[in-house]
């Protein structure tokens, strides 16, 4: 069996003691095991502080840029083979598997971009000088400097691709290096990722190391200029924001964490309608793809009440054309979901939602997944819920199901009751919103934005170029408040401000001139 190792002071370590076996959620084969136990953290952050940290700093954002442009190559070049991995390893299908594997090198490859535009300095000027004193001399320059600290960079288990390489791409521009540890139990493709990244000897020593399994105690080892980027649940959020290191320290920690994330059809918009089509399909797009194990997939689809019956039938039907089995086979359209224990959350999930909302179509009952042993893989069935009457409502705000589920949850038509209906479910990631009607938007967005880190207008004149919702891009933020974690990434240079420091420099503007390079 493969066994998973390590990447730290630029060198492999295997761990030691009882490996956990990682194992293809279709078959439960095992496919590989890792330990993390006995690695020295305390070493491993020293000598990405020490080493990989003054040689980034001392590098242009465009040579930054050239290292991220060199990355997102070199995966390229094998992308069959890390697809054909994230399918076997993840439960991705082919078209899960691109959008994972793809999502980073385009976003390495975005923030290469970014870095060559910026061009020659090492750190960013933040606006003008500030007049300090009656005379002309005395003034304050705010600066972004990067952190002489570690970007400890933990993920989720259902983006081992992307979730790993959009937190390296932005770290990296900024000057920062890296250890991430992504989920144990997809940690194989992020493994093989990173490998190939070692094999073709990209970065400078110490830019970047990997921790192919739990995280032990390398969190108790942070300093005071050191970062947490965390992706997962809001429990384990809640855990790490709460460690003594953090606290005493005050390390720097930002959450992308779940997400009710909504849909809300506008009271203009019936079938027939092209607005219409986006809705239906970007909300059965957000329940299928990755076997709906995505932070930003709609949860919760607010319609109008008297289309509640239309939109069950449009769903139901697109629905029905979904085949679950293994991914590995072209006529499969949905995988299983990535662990036993997501198998069993899933259930659990649909069962509580079913108190209050109706099933409509699949449930929580064992699937046969197409093309594998009857009883083995974590197959769902695709699962829609409708509750009729949004105040009788609360665990459809409150309980994520992470995996191919959604509820139509009636509501009176009104822009008020939509937004404080998104609102329940505490900050999302993203809310779509579809309609044309400009008065009913507007009302809409300024009660609801705020509630989200994006929102998406699909209105007539769009409705046939929006992407789905739940696609994060390289230069939009990403992130929601409240339940959503309260945190931000990418957004392109504001992407950048978590892993540096904002100082004001203040002294004699023609000595400051001189120092920072300001023009
Ligand atoms: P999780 O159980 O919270 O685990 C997330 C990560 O935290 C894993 O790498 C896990 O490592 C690590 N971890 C757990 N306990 C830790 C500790 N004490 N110290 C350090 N690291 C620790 O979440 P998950 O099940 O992987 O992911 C599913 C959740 O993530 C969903 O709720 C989903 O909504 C959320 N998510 C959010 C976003 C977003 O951008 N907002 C994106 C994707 C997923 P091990 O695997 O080794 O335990």
């Amino acid at each position: 069996m493969v066994r998973l190792q390590s990447y730290l002071q630029d060198q492999w370590m295997p761990g030691e003691g009882t490996p956990r076996v990682l194992v293809n959620p279709a078959t439960e084969e095992p496919l590989a095991e890792t330990t993390t136990e006995g690695l020295d953290f305390a070493a491993a952050l020293a000598h990405a502080r020490d080493v990989g940290g003054p040689a980034l700093r001392a590098m242009s954002f465009a040579e930054r840029g050239a290292l991220l442009k060199a990355m997102s190559r070199a995966l390229h070049a094998d992308r069959e083979g890390l697809l054909a991995l994230s399918s076997q390893c993840n439960g991705a299908t082919r078209g899960d598997s691109k959008f994972d594997v793809d999502g980073a090198t385009g976003t390495l490859s975005s923030y290469a971009y970014l870095g060559k535009t910026l061009g020659e300095g090492r750190y960013q000027i933040d606006g003008e000088a500030d007049k300090l004193s009656k005379g002309a001399r005395y003034v304050g320059q705010h600066v972004r400097l990067p952190r002489p600290g570690v970007a400890v960079h933990i993920n989720a288990f259902n983006f081992p691709a992307w979730g790993t390489f959009e937190k390296i791409a932005t770290a990296i521009l900024a000057g920062v290096p890296v250890i991430t540890k992504p989920a144990t139990a997809t940690a194989t493709l992020t493994h093989r990722m990173i490998q190939i990244i070692v094999e073709a000897g990209i970065l400078p020593a110490g830019v970047l190391g990997f921790v192919a399994g739990p995280a032990g105690d390398l969190l108790d080892h942070l300093g005071p200029q050191d970062m947490i980027a965390f992706t997962g649940s809001a429990w384990t959020a809640a855990k790490l924001r709460s460690g003594a290191g953090v606290l005493q320290r005050s390390v720097r920690i930002n959450v992308e964490a779940d997400s009710l994330n909504a849909a809300v059809l506008a009271p203009d918009v019936g079938p027939g309608d092209p607005v219409w089509h986006a809705f239906v399909r970007a909300v059965v797009k957000d329940m299928t793809q990755k076997t709906g194990q995505k932070c930003t997939a709609i949860r919760r689809v607010f319609v109008p009440t008297d289309r509640i019956d239309d939109v069950v039938e449009a769903f139901s039907e697109e629905l029905a054309g979904i085949v679950v089995g293994d991914p590995q086979r072209s006529d499969v359209s949905m995988g299983p979901v990535a662990t036993a224990s997501q198998l069993r959350d899933c259930r659990e999930g649909i069962n509580l939602l079913a108190k209050e909302a109706e099933i409509v179509v699949g449930g929580p009952a064992p699937v046969s997944g197409v093309g594998v042993a009857d009883g083995k893989g974590y197959f769902v069935a695709p699962t829609l819920l409708v509750a009729r009457d949004a105040d009788a409502t609360s665990e459809v705000h409150r309980h994520e199901v992470f995996g191919p589920c959604a509820t139509v949850i009636g509501y009176d038509g009104t822009a008020e009751t939509a937004a404080a209906q998104v609102a329940r479910g505490e900050g999302c990631l993203v809310s779509s919103v579809y309609g044309s009607d400009r008065d009913w938007l507007s009302s809409f967005l300024f009660a609801a934005a705020s509630w989200n880190g994006r929102v998406q207008v699909c209105s007539e004149k769009v409705a046939d170029q929006v992407f789905p919702p739940g696609m994060v891009l390289p230069n939009q933020v990403h992130g929601g408040p409240g339940r959503a974690g309260g945190g931000e990434e990418l957004g392109g240079v504001r992407g950048m401000d978590f892993y540096t420091n904002r100082v004001a420099i203040q002294g004699d503007r023609g000595l400051l001139k001189k120092i920072l390079g300001t023009p």
